[in-house]
This record gives C-alpha cells, structure tokens and sequence, in this order.
C-alpha cells in the first residue's frame, strides 16, 4: 500500500478527529520509524512521550509476547498470578502503599478525581456533593466529558456541554491564585502537571511544586500530579516532581508505563486515600490485566537498567544548546527539561509550525506542531549523542531553509 492510498482509507472510513502530518509509517526500532515507502525518520515526537523505551523495545515485546501466549485476561473478577506481583513491583518502584491499574491517561485522572472526591467527602468531612478540584488555566487531561470540563481549550471542550461541575480553574504557575482558591473548605485536590505538555511544555518557575505542595498541606488538600506525559525519565528523572522533590499524595501515571506497546495506565497513592475506595466503587474490564502487568515490570526495568533519565538529561542540556545556537529569527524561545523540549516559532512569510514540521519530514525528523507556533521535540530517551547530533542538523536545515 502506497502513503496516498493509506491516508485515503484512514480520511474515508475514519473520524476526522486528528490532522496528522502526511507520512504513512509501517515500522519502528529505537529512535527511528520507516515509512511504507521505505523511508528512514527520526521520531522526535515518540507517540507523545509513550515510546520512552523506543520503538518495539525487545525486552518489553518479549513480555508482552510471551504472556500472550500464556494468559491475556481473566477481568478483576477473579485474581491472576500477575497482579499482585506487578502492584508490588510499582508501588516499591515509586513508593507508594498501593496502586490502581487502569488503561488510558484520561482513565487515570478520572480515577484521581474520584479518588480525591472519595477522600474529601470520607477523610475530610466535605459536605455531600459539594467537592472540589482546583486545576490549571492551559491543562491538559485527556479527552472525556469530565476531563474536557476542567479545560480551558476552546477546541477540546467547546461543543461537548454540559460540563461535569466540581472545579475552580487558576493560573499555572500563580502561587497566590492558588492561595487564594485554597481558602475553599470544599476543596479536596489540587491536580497539576509538573510542566504543562500538551500546552506547549510549560516549565513552572522554580520552586513552584514545592510551594504548592505545601500550600495543599496546609488546608488539608491533596497534591495530585498529572505525570502521564512528564513521568518515566522523560524529564531527566523519575517522575517530573523528583526535581523538586515533592513526592504527590496521588500520582498518575500511563503512556510510557508500557514503553508505547500496550494501553496501561496506575495511579498511585498510600492507604489512607486508596482504600477510600471499596469493591463496586470503581473499575475497568482491562484495566490491571495479566498482559498489561507483564509489560509495565518490563518498561519499568528497562528505565532504570538503561539509564534513561541519565541519558535524557545530559542529551537534553546538548539539544537546547544546539537549538538556542540556530540563527533565525522564527525561533523565538527554545524552552524544556530533560528530553522534553520545544520551540516557539515566529511565523514567516506566511509559514508557519505546521510547514516548519512538514520541512523536517522531508528532511527525515518527525514532530508536531502544538497550538499553531510551538514544537515540541521529544525523542525516544534511548537516543545517544551521535543519533542527536545527526537529528539537530536535520532540524537546523529544515529551519534555516526558511
Ligand atoms: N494527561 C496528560 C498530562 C497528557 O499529556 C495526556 C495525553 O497527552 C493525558 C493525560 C491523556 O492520556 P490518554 O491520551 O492516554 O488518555
């Protein structure tokens, strides 16, 4: 099947509810991904920070391989030889007393809602029904109903009314709005993402997770990090909270989880809040099935055996380097942590991030514009310096032909 005969199946029998770039892609190994035609790409977008690990990882395609021959699913209805073993292995990993396995990253910040709902009302004494969840102005969740209505994003929530109610929006990065919202007796969590991804990685000011988290302590609200996209070594450690050494009352975490293979997402928390939910209360089909166990010990060891937030902080000091070094005045800021990165593009003669990304398709890098004028650069962290090096050139030409 040729590239144009692809996008047109997809554009025919599919919902037009993506405009992805025009390039048809029928493998991947590491950092690179090959087109139907053949052709070589670096993947700097890494399917939004899920392939960490790189692409087909053989380690976590094994895991996922062999427990697929062996056990796919048997629904939490009854146990299986993989879970316990798996809820072990992630709540000592990130030191959690326990955690719930669920499937996509909306599923996961729908669960913390829940969660924090439950403890408020339980823990906390709130009022029946009268809950909330103070969020951030440009947050990025996911895509269901109640997700959506805590965005500010006229395109992800315009159109989809009535919202879910519970919220109080406040500036990123504002401490006294976030101050200010906390006076609310009625406020159970905070839930934040620790750089803003999809709004175009947002790096907060110093010091800012610390100081939220401690204003949550002292009204007795939770800290709950969104680390769906920052999480897993992407940022240069662990978890994006590591920076600053804040350690989240709730943590969500999915994407990399399973190095891009599988859909698995946890959230984590200790037993003072988990255990605010009883069987019946919450659930998925698939959520915490043998499959997704298996791959996530397996993308999870892969982090720590392959140094991936060593790597992803040394290689991203050299790629914001190297960007802030290109002379054109369509970069107008180079901005990230780790191997989470983006520029701003000023736009020129009538061009835009969007042809900025089409220019280093055809140069062979793959990204994607973010809200018209950014680009976000996230490459498989398994990337090593001469693959940078070979990927920055690429990216410097595309921009300087402009
Ligand atoms: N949370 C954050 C911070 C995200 O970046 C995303 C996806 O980009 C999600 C949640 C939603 O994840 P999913 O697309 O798996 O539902």
């Amino acid at each position: 099947m040729s590239s144009a005969e692809a996008i047109a199946l997809e554009d025919k029998y599919g919902a037009h509810n993506y405009h992805p770039l025009p390039v048809v892609l029928s493998r991947g190994k590491g950092v690179h991904v090959w087109d139907v035609e053949g052709k070589k790409y670096f993947d700097f977008l890494s399917a939004y920070s899920a392939v960490n690990q790189g692409h087909c990882h053989p380690r976590i395609v094994d895991a996922l391989a062999e427990q697929a021959r062996t056990l796919t699913l048997t629904s939490r209805a009854f146990y299986n030889d993989v879970l316990g073993v798996y809820e072990k292995y992630i709540t000592e990993y990130f030191g959690y007393d326990k955690v719930l396995p669920m499937n996509s990253g909306a599923e996961g910040d729908e669960t913390a809602l829940k969660l924090a709902r439950k403890w408020g009302y339980d823990k906390k004494g709130i009022p029946d029904n009268e809950a909330k969840i103070i969020v951030c102005e440009n947050n990025f969740h996911g895509r269901t109903i109640t997700v959506i209505s805590m965005s500010t994003d006229p395109d992800a929530r315009g159109g989809f009314g009535p919202y879910t109610p519970g919220f109080i929006t406040v500036p990123y990065n504002d401490l006294d709005a976030l101050e200010n919202a906390l006076q609310d007796p009625n406020v159970a969590g905070f839930l934040v993402e620790p750089i803003q991804g999809e709004a175009g990685v947002y790096v907060p000011d110093d010091g800012y997770l610390t100081r939220s988290y401690e204003l949550c302590k002292k009204h007795n609200v939770l800290f709950i990090a969104d680390e769906v996209q920052t999480g897993i070594a992407r940022t240069g450690k662990l978890l994006a909270c590591d920076h600053e050494n804040v350690r989240p009352d709730i943590l969500i975490l999915g994407k990399a989880l399973s190095g891009g293979v599988y859909p698995v997402s946890a959230v984590l928390a200790d037993d003072e809040i988990m255990l605010c939910i009883q069987p019946g209360q919450h659930g998925s089909t698939f959520g915490g099935n043998p499959v997704a166990a298996k791959v996530a010990i397996a993308a999870l060891e892969v982090v720590k055996d392959e140094k991936l937030a060593e790597n992803a902080t040394i290689l991203g000091e050299v790629f914001r380097s190297e960007m802030k070094k290109i002379k054109s005045d369509m970069i107008t800021l180079v901005r990230g942590k780790g191997l989470l990165n983006a520029i701003v593009i000023e736009p020129k003669g009538g061009k835009s991030a969007w042809d900025v990304c089409v220019k280093m398709k055809d140069n062979g890098v793959l990204a994607k514009p973010t809200h018209d004028h950014i680009i976000r650069f996230a490459p498989p962290l398994v990337i090593n310096e001469t693959e940078l090096h070979e990927a920055i050139e690429l990216i410097k030409e595309s921009i300087l032909s402009f």
